[in-house]
């Protein structure tokens, strides 16, 4: 019998987020006893939130120097709770955080670690290879076995909230070297990646290429493609000719970055829908729609690579025209 326990941080209001409740549910299709670990401020909250989940156990570490995502504190604190839960099985939600983590954590319990993990069932693990071509399912015999889940692949625990009686674990850590001073980030309006959102809305390199008219139209198509991820709450996805052209000194789209690249040198987001937009669809591209389940595509290309079978629906037709459209109907 296994003993599983899932490791998580509570955020800065106290409760748990979507990726620890991810981790939680997953946790249910192995059998064995269920124990849940939690570090932060105060743990009470995010331990009240999910009384009903099942757990045999809430251990905690708990105190204002386990707040901060910091390597020393946070390893030290997973590593004391494994320790106390005699855990066979770790689950961790593979957030930034957990991911620099994960493997040091394992090492000190002389473990396996597997990250990236996207379905858990008894039969073992599943993880993509080769940038999401291959999916294999891995088992291990190895205890402790650490597994990084990655959000977005489970849906998240719904139990009773109640009162949960947690058990403090004591870490001792030195004063810590690393400290957070503050966070840089986008404000939220300008924050084009958005994770939870039903929509991706790719954007491709036709966007900035010369129209009909034998000009470019570049700030109009920022306004057109801003226009309509602020109406619809889109997450904004790229190609990689796009994104690559600021490099090159072309004019750009000033919004868009490295980090909105789609495919297979970029990311692979989970989205229910997609739409791609002056994107010719090559594989390179499309490979990182494994996980887009609806596609649809507009380009002036009836050739392009989506009309061969990467689209469900292809609109050959002026991205510029049809979007403009589409943002007056949203706006209405
Ligand atoms: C090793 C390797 C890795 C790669 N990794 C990636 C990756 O991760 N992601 C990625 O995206 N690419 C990747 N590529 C590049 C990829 O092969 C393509 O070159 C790239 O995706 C093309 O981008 P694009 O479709 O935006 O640009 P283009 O090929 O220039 O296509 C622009 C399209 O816009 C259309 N268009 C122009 N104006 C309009 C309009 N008004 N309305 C509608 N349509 C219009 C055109 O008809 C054309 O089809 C990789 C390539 C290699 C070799």
């Amino acid at each position: 019998m296994e003993t599983i326990l899932v490791i998580a941080h509570t955020e800065t209001d106290g409760s748990l987020a979507k990726p620890a409740l991810e981790a939680i549910a997953a946790s249910r299709n192995i059998t064995g006893t269920l124990i849940v670990g939690l570090i932060g401020t105060d743990t009470q909250k995010a331990a009240n939130q999910i009384a009903g989940c099942g757990a045999a156990k809430f251990l905690t570490v708990t105190g204002p120097e386990f707040s901060q995502p910091r390597y020393a504190t946070d390893a030290a604190a997973a590593e004391a709770i494994c320790k106390a839960a005699n855990a066979t099985i770790i689950i961790v939600p593979h957030t930034s955080r957990w991911g620099r983590v994960a493997a040091g954590v394992a090492a000190r319990l002389s473990g396996r670690a597997d990250t990236h993990v996207t379905a858990i069932s008894a039969t073992g693990v599943t993880r993509w290879y080769y940038r999401q071509r291959m999916e294999a399912v891995l088992t291990r015999t190895q205890r402790p076995w650490l597994i990084a889940l990655d959000p977005g692949c489970v849906a998240p625990l719904e139990c009773a909230a109640g009162s949960a009686t947690t058990t403090p674990v004591t870490v001792s850590v030195t004063a810590p070297r690393t400290q957070v001073t503050g966070i840089k980030a986008l404000e939220a309006s300008q924050q084009t990646i958005r994770p939870d959102a039903k929509l991706l809305f790719v954007a491709g390199a036709g966007w900035t290429k010369k129209q009909a008219d034998g000009q470019t139209h570049v700030p109009e198509a920022a306004e057109i493609i801003l226009g309509f991820l602020n109406a619809s709450k889109a997450s904004l996805g790229s190609s990689k000719s796009l994104v690559d052209i600021s490099g090159e000194g072309g004019a750009v789209l000033p919004f868009m970055s490295h980090l909105n690249q789609v495919g297979q040198t970029g990311s692979t987001p989970r989205h229910p829908k997609g739409l791609s937009t002056c994107c010719h669809g090559e594989e390179p591209h499309t490979v990182g729609w494994r996980f887009i389940n609806e596609r649809r595509a507009i380009s002036l290309d009836p050739n392009c690579g989506w009309s061969r079978g990467k689209a469900d629906v292809l609109y050959v037709a002026d991205a510029f025209a049809v979007m403009r459209k589409v943002n007056s109907l949203l706006v209405k």
